[in-house]
């Protein structure tokens, strides 16, 4: 949390719970990135969150940008930003989406497999396409499981097709698995996209590009190792499997440039028992899953909540959110520690929430409205 915000929060004058994100915190967050990882291209996912005010900072900072589709390349190309500098990196796109992109300019794609080559070689000809091979996500607290890659034996073939296909077979790319808490994690993928470079070498086909994906982590309850790290390990990593012929790598950072720069305030709409002996109490807030803290989903992420009671003792509750669906509960499987003079009507701050929150709520399900953003 930083002074900026919580003064606008002191000077604030409509209500409901919001999240107010400070650009400071991902400019230096920008430039982290950049200090740790110098000869690599950063790619901002803009699913992180997409407020035009994050996007026109990233691209005057000289960021390019990880697009999911047609609608975040418009967001990113209203800002300014050349297509040149933009990714379609979501591996499953409708052939007219394709067809749109490349009207707008966009010349690099991401794959996964040989329908998707195909639709790309027709919608999108010549362009330069990378293929993404699976990452187990083990170690991630938010793992992106097997939805998106192809094993790494099948990736050689989907390149060689888009060669044959007339496209340009760029690279490859993976995801380690969102909020990576281990950085020793690209290096079993980097090891398999060396064996898949050689592979394709031997074919006569040479690719020039590695996406090493997101996964950065922000800090919540637990530590985190510092992007510096990550960026050794990473560098030891491409060594290891790429010797002296290193490629031009890019990394996609979305939680890890935008996480920590943004902070909801919520308020304390009820605090009760469900019976007299029940050891917890069940805390209710005017935010939940459905307005903005969807990633508390199978409570796997666990948000570092301040209120103005913290010195006093703590004791386990459940923290719910206010809609009348009963999956929106917090943290319940594993209660989370409160202060026991915590109030109704209590304002409290919620961290590290500048990415996959505002745009993770729902348009007004129960007549809440949607999470409220503030840039400052
Ligand atoms: C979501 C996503 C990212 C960002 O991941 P973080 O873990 O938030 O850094 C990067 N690349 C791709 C292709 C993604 O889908």
């Amino acid at each position: 949390m930083t002074d900026r915000i919580l003064d606008f929060l002191r000077h604030r004058r409509d209500e409901g719970p919001c999240m107010v994100l400070d650009l400071d915190v991902v400019r230096e967050n920008y430039a982290r990135f950049a200090q740790a990882l110098p000869d690599t291209r950063v790619y901002y996912a803009v699913k992180a969150n997409p407020d035009a005010r994050v996007l026109d900072l990233l691209a005057r900072l000289g960021s390019s940008f990880d697009t999911a589709s047609v609608v975040e390349i418009e967001q990113v190309l209203a800002v300014g930003v050349g297509a040149d500098r933009i990714s379609y990196g979501n591996t499953i796109k409708k052939e007219r989406d394709i067809a749109r992109a490349f009207a707008l300019g966009v010349r690099l794609f991401a794959v996964d497999s040989e329908a998707e080559v195909e639709k790309i070689a027709r919608a999108a000809p010549g362009s330069r396409v990378f293929c993404r091979i699976l990452s187990d996500g083990s170690g991630a607290e938010w793992p992106l499981s097997r939805k998106f890659g192809c094993a790494p034996a099948m990736a050689a073939g989907i390149l060689e097709l888009a060669h044959r296909l007339g496209l340009v077979a760029h690279g490859l790319s993976f995801h380690v698995g969102s909020q990576q808490r281990n950085p020793r994690m690209w290096d079993g993928a980097l090891k398999d996209c060396g064996a898949i470079f050689r592979d394709l070498a031997e074919r006569g086909i040479t690719l020039n590009m590695v996406n090493l994906g997101g996964g950065f982590p922000t800090r919540y309850l637990k530590d985190v190792p510092a992007v510096k790290a990550y960026g050794q390990a990473i560098f030891r990593a491409l060594r290891r499997h790429f010797g002296n012929r290193i490629p031009e790598t890019i990394i996609e950072p979305g939680r890890g440039m935008v996480g920590n720069a943004g902070m909801i305030e919520a308020e304390v709409v009820l605090i009760s028992r469900k019976s007299a002996e029940d050891k917890v109490k069940w805390v209710y807030l005017d935010i939940g899953k459905f307005n903005g803290l969807a990633e508390t989903m199978d409570e796997m992420i666990r948000y570092p909540i301040r209120t103005a009671f913290d010195d006093d003792a703590l004791e386990p509750c459940v923290l719910a959110g206010p809609s009348c669906d009963s999956v929106d509960v917090l943290y319940e499987k594993d209660p989370y520690m409160l202060p026991v003079s915590l109030e109704i009507g209590a304002k409290v701050l919620i961290e590290g929430c500048g990415a996959y929150t505002t745009t993770y709520s729902t348009v007004g399900f129960n007549g809440f409205p949607p999470l409220k953003s503030y840039v400052i």
